[in-house]
């Protein structure tokens, strides 16, 4: 058997949608799991739709996300150029496409705007979606015809010649045999009148020419593979392995779409997720592993990833689930990486001189995405205004009253406190505990409640005090008794 080749061919047309994402994946760990090769071209045929940056996006994308390319622009492997504009400039495609002409397979196509428009119609009758079927009227053109035409400059594009009898029968790994009447494909258009080829035909060149074996790619282009599949027997060759991706779907069902907010990968990003976790995310987007394993670093991923256990109904994309599982991410995350990303989000909100890797250390394992942790600490920056009600704990059977009492008893025991490091506190709080004969929620409750104001911490009472410092730690527990005798 050949060496497994995949490629990811994005068209460089603006933000790395998550769907793309997951081609470019799910292309990386088919050839990965085989020992293959993993290509990048770039599709930029369709200069219209070409967006300025896009390009740094789709290579900073695959490095950051550790889809690293055997081959493409930059990595050559012998059958570049990797970029389909520069292929172009060659006159590859048309070469190609003249190959088809002398073969009856393919045709010069002079006709017109309006003589297209004349061919519009309704889908079916009665139905609002129209369609254009050429009629394969140039098809009839004589060979002096056509030679005149070009001598006259005429613009043209050149069709594919369609068999309008029989059908084709198409085979997906994922959705299985397809068959289309041929009447149905219509002539598809190679080269298009600004001397560019279509999607259609650079990538069936492309994907020959560079020996893929599996073509990984969006269900959109169902539909369209067994027209592709004329190409390549016009041409006698072999039909790669399709490997087309189900929908991914957003929570109400619908087409994942940037109205949702969360549909490109670097919004993900912005919104504070990390990369590992958004591909191990995306990895199950449409594929499932053999157990209920969920998460995986893209080594595991490249060793489970068998593209046969993927499914064909859509993916819905739950933002929930991605939640927790970079929740996940963070709390396995090494220290000084989760610090060195929270440290920003701290800093929005926490401008004062304290020990912000302390603080760090007491959200990374509660928080679920970095932006969350700012509300989570803000009160160290400044005590916010709550309500003594706070104060009243069922469990704890603390209230207003015992907690007014406790923050007295235990005030001048900190004032003489020395040192106010989480283990020394603690000792001091649990000895007038003990003294006192209740239990240590009693104690704590009303403290953490002065010291922070929130219902909830990250932390208990004794570790925010340790981070506060001896003077704002008694500033606040002050101005709770002051708050308590209102
Ligand atoms: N250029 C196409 C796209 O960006 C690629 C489709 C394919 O992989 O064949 O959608």
């Amino acid at each position: 058997m050949s060496k497994v080749r995949t490629r990811f061919a994005p068209s460089p047309t603006g933000r790395m949608h998550v769907g793309n994402l997951r081609t470019a994946l799910y292309a990386y760990l088919i050839a990965k799991h085989e020992d293959g090769d993993f290509m990048l071209r770039i599709e930029d045929t369709d200069q219209e739709r070409f967006v300025e940056g896009a390009l740094e996006i789709i290579y900073h994308t695959l490095e950051e996300t550790g889809l690293v390319h055997d081959e493409g622009p930059d990595k050559d492997g012998g059958v570049g150029p990797y970029v389909q504009s520069e292929r172009n400039a060659s006159g590859l495609y048309l070469e190609y496409a003249k190959k088809l002409i002398e073969q009856g397979d393919a045709y010069y196509c002079f006709c017109d705007k309006e003589r297209l428009e004349s061919l519009r119609s309704s889908v079916s009758e009665g139905s609002d979606t129209e369609i254009v079927v050429y009629d394969k009227h140039c098809l009839g053109l004589s060979k002096e015809e056509v030679e005149a035409n070009l001598a006259a400059g005429k613009p043209y594009v050149i069709r594919f010649n369609m068999p309008t009898e029989g059908t084709t029968t198409f085979h997906d790994d994922i959705y299985g045999e397809i068959t289309v009447p041929n009447k149905e494909m219509e002539d598809l258009i190679l080269i298009k009148s600004d001397g560019y080829p279509t999607y259609n035909f650079a990538n069936v060149i492309d994907d020959h020419l560079m020996g893929i074996t599996h073509v990984v790619r969006g269900n959109e282009y169902l539909s369209s593979a067994p027209k592709y599949n004329k190409i390549y027997e016009a041409f006698g060759w072999d039909i790669p392995v399709y490997v087309h991706c189900p929908l991914i779907t957003d929570e109400n069902h619908k087409k994942l779409s940037k109205r949702c907010g969360h549909s490109s990968y670097e919004d993900l990003i912005d919104q504070g997720f990390v990369t590992e976790a958004v591909v191990n995310y995306v990895a199950l987007l449409g594929w499932c592993p053999s157990d209920n394993q969920e998460i995986f670093s893209l080594e595991e991923l490249i060793k489970a990833f068998d593209y046969r256990h993927m499914s064909k109904s859509p993916a819905v994309f739950d933002v929930v689930k991605l939640k927790w599982m970079n929740g996940e991410y963070l709390k396995a995350m090494d220290f000084d990486k989760f610090y060195q990303m929270a440290e920003p989000y701290m800093k929005e909100v926490v401008t004062k001189d304290c020990d912000l890797k302390k603080i760090a250390a007491l959200v990374k394992t509660r928080i679920e995405v970095l932006p969350d942790l700012k509300e989570q600490i803000d009160f160290f920056e400044e005590l916010p205004q709550y309500d003594t009600a706070m104060y009243c704990h069922k469990k704890m059977k603390t209230n207003e009253e015992n907690s007014l009492e406790v923050l007295q008893e235990v005030l001048p025991l900190l004032e003489q406190q020395e040192d106010f490091s989480n283990d020394a506190l603690f000792e001091v709080l649990k000895g007038y505990v003990d003294e006192k004969g209740v239990k240590t929620g009693f104690v704590m409750w009303p403290v953490r409640t002065a010291v922070s104001g929130k219902q909830n911490t990250p932390g208990g009472a004794t570790e925010i005090m340790e981070i506060l410092g001896k003077e704002e730690s008694l500033r606040r527990i002050r101005a709770g008794i002051e708050l308590l005798q209102k």
